[in-house]
């Protein structure tokens, strides 16, 4: 028998998207192209909006329960001045901070809760290839093998920022360009202080670490475009700036000794105009790829599904159709997505890029110098990180 919902992809949306359908009483198909979650780091932030739907749905408790590390302070070095640009223990929250747990641990916690709805299906080594359609309207999907799966009633795409929508142009999107990218490794954490997301810069050069129990998820930021050249220099020559941004690395910096442990990030800023079109919805970053500053993009990607399950789940389960209520699902994400994305745009413009220009940096820019100077000021941007601007609950849990 056809699920009613056919989500592609067994990212945090897809998977938090059919364990609240299928909550609901709505029967889900999630086709996922990998055969396991172990696939590339994607980050490991947890955020109190996510938690708040967790408690919603009565699984905070076993999600704390699994191992994880709490941030809630992010401190700046820059221009010899030591800031605090983001405070998240003041936030109205059970979880004033951010949960740090690998995200295969997350993803495998939402399949373990579908699963005991007893209307989840997923399947694994699933790649969906294309979509089919009827007179306009989507129907269901085609695997890559050729084989089928039609939708009952809807198909969700939840299959990241390189999802089908976009390269087969099913849905429109909009560029907002980035002028960063951000190589990652990690290094191994000497020091016994707990908790810290440390953002240290320099002329030319930023590197962000986030403490994850014993060891740092390092990301150094550099110029869109530069990768290539900076990784033609060698590793030595690499280190070498990473040391210069970040002394009190010390010692430890000299465990990056090979080009094999940077993984490079695209950064990408997009959405899409258009979310959805009869029969198909888009969320997450299938709909909107976000820059990593403020490591939101898993917390809205959750976000969309919970909107999603709130305003169609409880008609699907009634046998209702719900093409006319796809806008809604748009109009309810849409503005909140685009101020965070002009957010970012303006921070990734005005701050990262002008750092990252090599120019020597007398002071903070001033945005930064604002944040310093208005304490108060420091709350919106931990707010708006912790919960988002439009926060969603789970209305029908
Ligand atoms: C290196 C890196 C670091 C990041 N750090 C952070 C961070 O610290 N905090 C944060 O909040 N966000 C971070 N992000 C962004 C975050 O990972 C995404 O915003 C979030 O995962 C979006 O969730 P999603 O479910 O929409 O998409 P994704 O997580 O991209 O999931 C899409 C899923 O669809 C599957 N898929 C794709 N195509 C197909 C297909 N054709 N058929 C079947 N399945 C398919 C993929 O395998 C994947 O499992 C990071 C991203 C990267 C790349």
């Amino acid at each position: 028998m056809a699920a009613d919902v056919v989500i592609v992809g067994g990212g945090p949306a897809g998977l938090m998207a059919g364990l609240l359908f299928a909550r609901a009483g709505v029967n889900v198909e999630v086709l996922e192209k990998h055969n396991d979650f172990l696939h590339d780091f994607r980050g490991d932030t947890v955020h109190p909006s996510t938690m708040a739907v967790l408690d919603d749905l009565g699984l905070l408790e076993p999600f704390l329960e699994r191992p994880h590390q709490r941030l809630s302070r992010a401190e700046l070095r820059i221009a010899d001045r030591e800031m605090v640009v983001g405070d998240l223990s003041k936030t109205k929250s059970r979880t004033p901070f951010v949960a740090m747990m690998p995200q295969w641990d997350f993803l495998d916690f939402l399949r373990g809760a579908a699963e005991r709805t007893g209307n989840f299906a997923l399947r694994m080594d699933a790649p969906v290839g294309g979509m089919t359609e009827d007179d306009g309207r989507i129907t269901g999907v085609r695997l890559i093998d050729g084989s089928e799966v039609p939708a009952g009633a809807l198909v969700l795409a939840a299959d990241g920022r390189r999802s089908i929508v976009r390269r087969q142009d099913l849905l429109p999107v909009k560029d907002l360009g980035s002028p960063i990218d951000v190589l990652w490794f990690e290094l191994p954490k000497r020091s016994r202080e707990q908790g810290a997301l440390r953002i240290a810069v320099t002329s030319g050069s930023i590197l962000v670490r986030v403490d994850r129990g014993t060891y740092w998820q390092c990301a150094f930021v550099i110029p869109k475009g530069d990768a290539g050249r900076l990784l033609g220099l060698g590793v030595a020559a690499l280190r070498e700036r990473i040391e210069a941004v970040e002394p009190r690395l010390g010692s430890i910096a000299h465990d990056l000794h090979s080009l094999d442990q940077l993984h490079l990030l695209e950064v990408s800023l997009d959405r899409l105009t258009r979310w959805h079109r009869p029969g198909l919805l888009a969320i997450g970053d299938a709909a909107h790829a976000m820059s990593p500053m403020g490591g939101i993009g898993i917390n809205l990607a959750i976000q969309d599904a919970v909107a999603a399950a709130n305003l169609l789940a409880p008609r699907l389960a009634a046998g209702q159709q719900v093409d006319h209520l796809l806008k809604h699902v748009q109009r309810r994400r849409y503005a909140s997505t685009a101020i965070i994305q002009s957010v970012q745009k303006l921070a990734q413009d005005w701050v990262l890029a002008p750092v990252l220009r090599d120019r020597p940096l007398r002071r903070p820019p001033l945005p930064l110098l604002a944040l310093e100077a208005v304490p108060v000021l420091r709350r919106f941007p931990g707010r708006a990180i912790a919960l988002g601007i439009r926060q969603e609950r789970v209305a029908f849990a």
